[in-house]
């Protein structure tokens, strides 16, 4: 490394680094690879770069900077790493040191920081970054209330419509706190109706508490840590003061959050580490914490006739340790469920990254919508409300034989 060049997070992960074997698996995994073709995008290619800017051979500038903001955080390469590289921490220990090369990434960090602890200022910033972006208003594929309350533009925050407290329909088992999670609160409240729905059929008290603020995970993946803490630690004091057994999401990002970042941003700090793990114990996925209701018998399905398709949301195949959509669906008489070729690669949201990187973005979603439509099926399901938005928004440009699109909640509260 150059005298007076300082890149203390990549230094710090130099052996993560060297543990790469340059086999080029994550290559087919990698959406933005196989969008534009150009091997700087795959891990193997970062993994490179990062080496080179370490021994000094590359120095950081704003296009590297950007090739690493070039990056859906998905993380698939993790998962298909045969020298189990990972490429997690990888990813945002660069963007936390090459950050003061680009005006780019130190614009988004300080439009993030201003506006991710106010949802009425984030929702503002998400709608003027959709607008910019070029998504559509419209949307043929949303009716009825979900049209009235469509992604992304029309809606205020949905939180402070929801109670406090939600009852269970039959005997009490326990309680579930919800982290509603900005996607959700912003673009698809009516996911939300139905989570709550399913879990208070399935016996939970759940509460909702107003105080709630972005899970963080933005600031995390933008490698801009000590906005995430200060997101993370009023979480994780807001919710620890809550006498909940769990605590769930619409959205499997916000739970890997609160699982698997909350541990590691705070890692070393002695002052919390017991709270951060006393939330990060109870953090459950969804369709996690659902499928242990089906498997106790709280939560029955009537027969739906419909044939469906299961895109795997990221944050909870790669990182969260898989979802248990396919089985909760399995419960349901007379669904088909129709497997799709690639279900687990990324749908193109990325959350800033369909903003930023609009056009591959869409591309991506398309390749997926286009993996949907060879099924078959009526409706594509996902695990998370931005995977929803992201295809959602790409198939308004498409032809009228797209699937509908829906979070798996509503079709399972659907079936209730
Ligand atoms: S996290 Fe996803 S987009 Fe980024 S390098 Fe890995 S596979 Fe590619
Ligand atoms: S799959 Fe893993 S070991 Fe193989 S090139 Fe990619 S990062 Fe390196």
């Amino acid at each position: 490394m150059k005298a007076g060049i300082h890149l203390p997070e990549i230094a710090a992960r130099s052996e993560e680094l060297d543990k790469c074997v340059n086999c080029g698996l994550c290559q087919a995994v990698c959406p933005t690879y196989l969008v534009d073709g150009f091997e700087g995008l795959t891990a193997r290619g970062k993994i490179v770069m990062m080496k080179r800017l370490l021994d000094g051979s590359l120095e950081p500038s704003s296009s590297v900077a950007e090739l690493f903001d070039d990056c859906l955080t998905c993380y698939a390469c993790q998962t298909v790493c045969p020298a189990g590289v990972k490429t997690q921490r990888l990813w945002t220990a660069a963007r936390q040191d090459l950050a003061e090369y680009t005006v780019k990434t130190r614009l988004k960090r300080a439009g993030l920081r201003l506006s991710i602890g106010s949802p009425r200022l984030f929702n503002l910033a998400v709608r003027m970054a959709g607008m910019t972006a070029g998504f559509r208003l419209d949307n043929r594929h949303i009716t009825g209330q979900r049209r009235w309350l469509l992604p992304i533009f029309r809606g205020a925050p949905y939180l402070p419509k929801l109670r406090t407290e939600y009852h269970p329909s039959g005997e009490s088992v326990g309680t579930v706190g919800l982290l509603v999670g900005c996607s959700s609160n912003l673009t698809t409240p009516w996911v939300v109706d139905a989570v709550i729905k399913l879990l208070t059929r399935a016996g939970w008290k759940v509460l909702v508490p107003k105080e709630q603020l972005c899970c963080g995970a933005p600031a995390i993946n933008n490698g801009d840590w000590q906005t995430a803490r200060r997101l993370a630690r009023h979480n994780i004091e807001l919710f620890n003061r809550l006498e909940v057994d769990f605590i769930t999401s619409p959205d499997a990002t916000c739970v890997g959050a609160m699982e698997h970042d909350y541990p590691e941003i705070f890692a070393g700090d002695d002052r919390i580490v017991d709270e951060v793990r006393r939330l990060a114990d109870r953090a459950v996925e969804l369709g996690r914490l659902l499928f242990e209701a089906l498997k106790e018998g709280r939560l029955n399905f009537r027969q739906l006739e419909a044939s469906v398709t299961l895109h795997d949301s990221c944050h909870s195949t790669h990182i969260g340790g898989g979802g248990r959509w396919r089985e909760l669906l399995g419960a349901i008489e007379g669904l088909e469920l129709r497997e799709m070729l690639d279900s687990d690669h990324c749908c193109g949201f990325g959350g800033s990254y369909t903003f930023l990187h609009h056009s591959t973005a869409v591309q991506i979603a398309r390749r997926k919508l286009s993996r949907a439509r060879e099924t078959g099926a009526d409706t594509v399901l996902v695990g998370s409300p931005g995977c929803l938005v992201s295809l959602q928004s790409a198939a308004d440009r498409q032809d009228r034989r797209d699937p509908e699109i829906r979070h798996a909640a509503e079709l399972l509260a659907e079936a209730l």
